[in-house]
């Protein structure tokens, strides 16, 4: 597994931990997701549209990098890392470094004076440097993927960490040597995009959806679009498919092409998550990326642009996943499955219970903090927003062991100490 890679590990304690939760909402956030996540200590904002990542909302972004780098592995991709300063004249080549025709650059210039761009997607580049290492029919398919933070200038960050100036994004990218093996690898993207979302607790209100753009799949570019009050888009959802249409092409010539009606389909808003693009041959053309194929001949390669909002898929899944005291985690992306909250002065049984859970792998997050108040141990509990929370207390072991309840249930539970592991690893399968 890919544990060690985005470095997960199973403890923390909360006396350790420098952030701090917040009661009272920032004044200056009007979206619920940067609401919660700057009140947990998930992230803190440096400034509109940029947030800094703190240990806990960390640990969020490396579950849902450890989900899609297993589904992107999964079906062929290898990972990378490319440049955030990139190069003026490779962009030239597209027409792309013109302000004209992308309005959200961030652009620089280095001591010498050289004009310089600052990322923000990292097509021309890839493009240009695969010039180094596709030559031949032999060098294709080839696949690529990172996780890289995009740099936008966008002109409204309201939307929390769902809009970012700077952001996360997982970009993949595909070069084939046909058509049709484009195609299959297009296809197959969809599956795996699919199998992340259903991994994240989104599969059953993410909808594929036909958008502007793409050089054929009938003229379709694919988002996928998870519902979402708080999303920036409109969709229409098909009633009984499982599709839908972005409202940007939702006109007449769209209809006729999916065959399909008007009364068809339902308006709902929603975030999209994810992009995926093909250029066919036309970018590779226009920047020189070609291959000799078995007779000698040179021929344009056919590329696909695959993209997933990383960080916008944490803003979202809060948006989703809350209620009025907080977070309510997907057990899949949680920063940990257990928040042990020990009350008292002698906390050792919760300290051998801490030890015991870690030992046998499983996650948790213990309050070990002497001093804070139950009430306030109980609140932060809920707001952080663990699937599952273990209470150790006199009154507990007085009882019976320690106090198990869910994060939406009202209710807890005793269960004898020597039954805890069972019992979490129970509720795990
Ligand atoms: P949007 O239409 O929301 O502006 P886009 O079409 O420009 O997004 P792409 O370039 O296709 O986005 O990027 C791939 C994915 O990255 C998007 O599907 C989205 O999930 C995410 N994303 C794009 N822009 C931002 C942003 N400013 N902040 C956070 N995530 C973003
Ligand atoms: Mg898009």
């Amino acid at each position: 597994m890919n544990e060690q890679k985005h470095n997960i590990s199973n403890g923390m304690r909360q006396s350790q931990l420098f952030t701090r939760t917040k009661r009272e909402n920032p004044s200056d956030e009007e979206a619920k997701n940067a609401q919660l996540l700057i009140r947990g200590g998930y992230i803190y904002k440096e400034m509109a549209g940029v947030y800094a990542w703190l240990p806990l909302g960390l640990r969020v972004i490396n579950k849902i990098k450890k989900i899609v780098s297993e589904e992107m592995e999964a079906i062929g991709s290898q990972e990378i890392i490319m440049t955030a300063l990139q190069n003026k004249e490779v962009w030239e080549k597209t027409g792309r470094w013109d302000d004209e025709k992308v309005d959200i650059w961030f652009k620089t210039a280095l001591k010498s004076g050289t004009e310089v761009g600052l990322g923000w997607s990292h097509e021309e580049p890839i493009v240009e440097m695969m010039k180094s290492y596709i030559t031949s029919y032999q060098d294709l398919p080839k696949y690529v993927h990172q996780f890289q933070t995009k740099l936008r200038n966008e002109v409204r960050a309201k939307s929390g960490v769902m809009r970012g100036r700077e952001f996360v994004m997982k970009d993949m990218y595909s070069f084939c040597s046909t058509e049709e093996k484009h195609m299959d690898f297009y296809n197959k993207s969809t599956e795996a995009y699919l199998n992340v979302y259903k991994r994240l607790g989104l599969g059953d209100i993410t909808y594929v959806t036909s958008a502007s753009g793409g050089a054929f799949t009938d003229n379709f570019s694919h988002e996928f679009q998870t519902l979402c009050e708080a999303g920036e888009d409109v969709i229409y959802v098909h009633k009984k498919d499982n599709y839908a249409v972005n409202e940007e092409i939702f006109n007449d010539a769209t209809l006729a092409k999916l065959g399909a009606e008007k009364e068809d389909f339902e308006m709902k808003k929603s975030a999209e998550v994810g992009n995926i693009f093909t250029f066919g041959t036309e970018k590779c053309e226009q920047m020189g990326l070609a291959f000799t194929d078995s007779e000698g001949k040179r021929q344009p390669v056919y590329l696909g642009s695959y993209g997933v909002g990383i960080t916008r898929l944490v803003g979202v899944l809060t948006e989703i996943f809350s209620d009025e005291k907080g977070i309510v985690w997907p057990r899949e992306v949680a920063p940990f499955v257990v928040h042990l909250v020990a009350l008292g002065e002698d906390i050792s049984e919760a300290e051998s219970l801490y030890k015991e859970l870690t030992d046998k792998g499983i996650e948790v997050l213990f309050d070990d903090r002497i001093g804070a108040t139950a009430g306030e141990k109980f609140a932060d509990a809920d707001l952080l927003g663990m699937p599952m929370r273990i209470v150790v207390s006199k009154r507990s072991l007085e009882n019976g062991g320690a106090e198990i309840k869910g994060r939406t249930e009202s209710e807890s539970k005793i269960i004898p100490l020597s039954e805890v592991v069972s019992h979490v690893q129970k509720a795990l399968q």
